[in-house]
Formats: structure tokens, sequence, C-alpha cells
């Protein structure tokens, strides 16, 4: 009965997933269907328990938070706590404990109790679609105790929808009850959030979405390292819905055993901690070629350059942390070998070094993110902070600076070029071809005005004319969440400028359409449709990649030298196919590593 609302998810059969047709996502599997289900939401269960024991339930309700904290799970169980009749059908009054197996509660959480209505405002914003409401709130329910509007992204809502349902908001008949969701609460007017009991739901804390994702995989049988699931809820951000999403995913890509950190590494595109500290140790000892072997390196293993910056970023907030709070976790998990290597480097890089290296890293992380060729700016930023590492202290440029206001670019450039034939440096000559471009943009004062960018248009729309560009758009822009999805769960139907339509997998989450479209929207400025096909569509990105790798694998076996060494030694085995740097590893060219 779900299903035919959800037809996503009900075409199990085409969907290339192992477990086929039976397979449901976890998602929807571990649902919560009671209070005591929802994770991380104490505050909003405690106000609403004492509010059902003493009769004074509002007629509205608030519900905002970030999207997958679970509004919608819990607008229905609110609706369910209001209608619950009991297991032997006789409750009368509302209850915080809905038993789940009357009639009520069952049509209720899968969507089909007729007195409890849901509308996604995003898709119905205009007064019409309101004035039904309006219209049915004079009736009597049907069959339940409470009439119960559940109305998700309000925020959405023209204003004259608003005002229409701002009348029945004053005076709403006792037997009706809205519920409303939303995202982003402070697009709602305020006459109507004056009328509302507002439920602030928080972002799921990782350490707790850890724990929950953990007591999930234990319930399916699933072994999962420790790490790995960090991993997963770091990127899930709070939200429940992706960090099951993203578990789900896991599985799918899992091989026999236990699913590693480096499998979910190279799903998400993220690097090994562990070489970035590397990377970040040698661009601050000045080892350019060195650290730019070890970008190619992490570049080649799937890691994205973003992602690698963000990882720095977060390397130098963890070292500035230990410094000034020696006992800062985050970052590293406290008793591993790279916390231990991290708090040695803490020791010996100074507070301002650091907060230079923070400057150096956040522009170029901007840079990598607008750039055309991401890994170019982030050997650019790598570079920059290397030689930055040199300079003199930072507060000791602002001082410099300030005494001399009238020509701080010369200044600036007066710094750099004393820097540069520090001993340390290994390739002198890329510095005097880079060095005053790096350090103009060092002090603040003459940042705006020598803002360097690579790339003049950048922030005209991405041309995005194959999955792949909007998959490499999602993974820049920072939702690594939402590039799994499309890599792993979208057979591509057509794509047009501004128009997509695909079949979703088997595993695909029913969100998957509307957030696609709510991103591109934000990216491109162009307003997206995003349509669901039932049948047909290309192999997943995924399934291409794998296919292209075993054709690779195979064109290989057949080089006949390739063969000969297979007929010497019997047994042998293809590990890894991989093209050498044409140039010394100085230079490399990862693009051409690909395939
Ligand atoms: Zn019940």
């Amino acid at each position: 009965m779900d299903e035919t609302q959800e037809p996503s998810l009900s075409l199990g059969p085409a969907g290339a997933g192992a477990r086929g047709a039976e397979y449901k996502v976890l998602a929807r599997k571990y649902r919560p269907q009671d209070f005591t289900g929802l994770i991380g939401q104490e505050a909003l269960v405690r106000t609403l328990s004492n509010a059902f024991a003493t009769g004074r339930i509002a007629h509205a309700f608030m519900l905002t938070g970030v999207r997958g904290v679970g509004k919608t799970t819990t607008a229905r169980i609110i609706a369910r706590a209001l209608n619950c009749i009991g297991p032997d059908g006789k409750r009368t009054d509302p209850t915080i404990h809905p038993c789940g197996v009357c009639e009520p509660c069952i049509a209720i959480a899968e969507s089909r109790h007729v007195d409890v209505q849901e509308m996604d405002a995003a898709s119905r914003t205009g007064i019409d679609d309101v004035r039904e409401i309006i219209e049915g709130v004079r009736y009597a329910p049907a069959s339940a105790r409470t009439k119960v509007y559940i109305i998700d992204e309000v925020h959405m809502l023209s204003k004259q929808a608003f005002n229409g349902l701002l009348k029945t908001l004053e005076e709403p008949p006792p037997h009706v009850k809205f519920i409303f969701a939303t995202t982003e609460i402070r697009k709602v007017p305020v006459t109507v959030l004056s009328r509302c009991q507002r439920f602030d739901l928080r972002r799921i804390e990782t350490g707790e979405l850890i724990a929950h994702l953990q007591s999930i995989a234990t319930k399916e049988n699933v072994k999962i390292e420790a790490a790995a699931l960090a991993l997963i809820a770091r990127a899930a951000e709070g939200s429940v819905r992706d960090g099951l999403s993203l578990l789900d995913q896991a599985i799918a890509h899992g091989e026999e055993g236990t699913i590693t950190a480096e499998t979910i590494r190279a799903m998400l595109g993220l690097a090994d901690r562990g070489r970035v500290l590397d990377l970040f140790e040698k661009v601050m000892s000045g080892a350019i070629a060195e650290a730019l072997a070890g970008l190619g390196e992490l570049y080649d293993r799937g890691a994205d350059p973003l992602a690698v910056m963000q990882d720095l970023l977060e390397i130098v907030h963890f070292l500035t942390r230990v410094k000034v709070a020696p006992n800062a976790e985050g970052f590293f998990d406290g008793s591993s070998g790279e916390a231990k290597r991290a708090a040695e480097m803490a020791g010996k890089l100074s507070v301002p070094s650091l907060t230079r290296a923070w400057s150096l890293l956040l522009k170029g992380l901007f840079e990598v993110r607008d750039a055309a060729r991401p890994v170019a700016a982030c050997e650019m930023a790598l570079i920059r902070l290397a030689y930055a590492a040199d300079l003199p202290p930072t507060d000791k440029l602002f001082r410099d600076l300030l005494d001399s206001n009238s020509n701080p670019p010369l200044e600036g450039r007066g710094s750099a070029g004393s820097a540069d034939p520090s001993p340390k440096n290994p390739s002198r000559p890329l510095a005097d071809a880079h060095g005053p471009h790096d350090f103009s943009t060092l002090p603040q004062g003459e940042g705006g005005r020598l803002a360097v960018s690579p790339q003049p248009a950048t922030n005209a729309a991405p041309a995005l004319h194959t999955l792949e560009d909007i998959a490499a758009l999602a993974q820049a822009k920072g939702a690594p969440v939402l590039k799994v999805h499309l890599e792993n769960d979208m057979h591509l139907v057509s794509l047009e400028p501004d128009r997509l339509e695909f079949r979703p997998s088997a595993r695909a989450p029913k969100t998957l359409a509307g957030d696609l479209a709510q991103k591109l929207k934000d990216w491109t400025g162009a307003r997206w449709v995003v349509t669901l096909a039932r049948e047909g569509g290309a192999p997943t990105l995924a399934e291409q990649k794998r296919t292209a790798k075993a054709a690779r694998h195979e064109r290989v076996l057949q080089e006949p030298l390739v063969r000969a060494v297979m007929d010497r030694f019997p047994g042998a085995e293809i590990v890894a196919v991989r093209d050498i740097p044409t140039e010394d590893v100085a230079a490399p060219t990862p693009e051409d590593g690909e395939e």
C-alpha cells in the first residue's frame, strides 16, 4: 500500500541490488514507531509528555530542523499519539505511548489514514491547495478522534496561502490539529509561528549517530569497522536518514566480511587521514616535491581534492586546538598513532604559523571548489602553503604592514622575496614563478585587491552534460551523500539542460529526486525538473565504472608481456592496473591515471 506512493521503492526486480525485491531500505525498516525510538530528541519528548499528561495539547505544532533529522517521522508519531485506540480498541484519549498495533496506528504509519492528511508544500504552494484543507477542516473526522494535517516544508507556501491558513489557525475546530515541518523556520511568517508550539529538532551528535548505526548494523548482521561508521556519521552531518542511507550503500558496496573504513573513504571520495597528515607534514617542512607526489597518490586512490583541502583544514584546526587546549579531541581518534603524531607536530608549529596555514588553506578551499581542474588548484594551494611556512610569523607581517601603511603591497612582496632563498625549498625555480603571486594573498590588507583566481568566470553555471558532471559538482559543493546516490542509485534516462529523468535503484531514498532538484537549483540558479522513470535508463555510474575496470583488466591480460608473466608464474593475479606517470613525480597528471 505504501509502495503505491513510493514508486521508487517498488522497483525491486529492476534494481541491481542482490537482495532484490524484498530489500527494504534501512531508513524505512528502522523508522521509529513511537517516541522512544526517536534518538536525540529528549527535550521534545519531555515537553510533549507533559502536554499529553495535563491534556493541554497545542492545536498546531511547528517542527523545525535540518533535513533528515526526523521531522516527518515525528509528525506521524504525534498523529498516532493523538489517534491511537490501543490494542483493544478502547482507548479514548491521546497517549504519549501509541501502541503501534491498532488500526489507526498502522494506517498512519503507512500514510493511508483518511483523517491524517500529508501535504508537501514544496510541490503544492498555492492558495488552492490550502483552500482544500480549509474546506476539509470544517467537517468532523471520518473515523479518527482527531483530524491531523501534516504540512511539510511549510515555508514554501505562498503568502496568500499562509493568509488563508491563518484564519483557520486563529480559530481551529477542536477536532483538528496541524503539524507543520520546515527546514527554514525564518521563512515562516511570525503570525503563523505565534500560533504554533514550536519544537527544534536538533542535529544528532556524531557519537549518538555512530551508536545508532552500530546497533542497526548489529541487527542486520553486518560487520563494519568503527572507523567506517565514524566516517559515515560525519558525512551524514547529523541526519539519521542520510546516515542510514549511506550505511545501505556501504552494505551494497562491501564485499564479504567486514566493511572497512577504506571502502567508505573510496565511496565518499575521502582521503586517508594518516596520509593527509603526512601530506601536511611534508608541506610544512617545505618538501614540496614529496607533498605533490603524496597528493597525486591520494588523488589516484579516489580522494577528492576538495575533501583533501577540508581534511587539511581540519588538521590545522585540530593542531591549533591541541596547542591551546592539550586535551582537544576531534579529528583524530584520541588513542590512535595519528593523534600522537599530530600532538608532536603541534609542539613544533607556532600558533601564528598555524593560523596562517588556516587562512591560506581556506582560500585554497574556495579556489579548489571553483576551479575547472580542482587538483591543480589544490597543488597550487599546497605550494603556496609550503613557501609560506618559511615566512616570518604573521603577526610580524601585520606589524610591518601597519608600519608602512602607505605601500602595503610592496611590503608584502618584499617579505616573499626574502623567503624564497630558503635552503629548505627544493624547487627554487618554482618559487620564482609563483612567489609574488602567493604572498600577495597573505596579508589580509591586500587580499581583496589581489584575490587571484585562475578561472575568473567561475560563478557562471557549470556545464552539466553528463551525470558524471553532476556527481563531480555534488562532490565539489561538499554534498558527498548526494554524490554517492548519483553514482550508485540513478539509472539515467535522459539529461537535458534543466531537465533530468532517471530510474531509481532499489536503494534510492524516496527524497532523491526532490533533493537533487533542490541542490541543482541552488548550484546552477536554474529551476530543474527531475522526474522518475519506472523502467529503462543506463547502468549506474558505479556499474559503468566496474564494467570499464573489468574491460581494462581484460585488455591488460591480453598484452603479450603480461601473458608471458602469467604463464611463467602460475597462479599469479593482477591486483591493480596503474598508469605510470610520464614525467617525474613532481608534476603528476592524475587525470591521465583515471582510465
Ligand atoms: Zn495504537
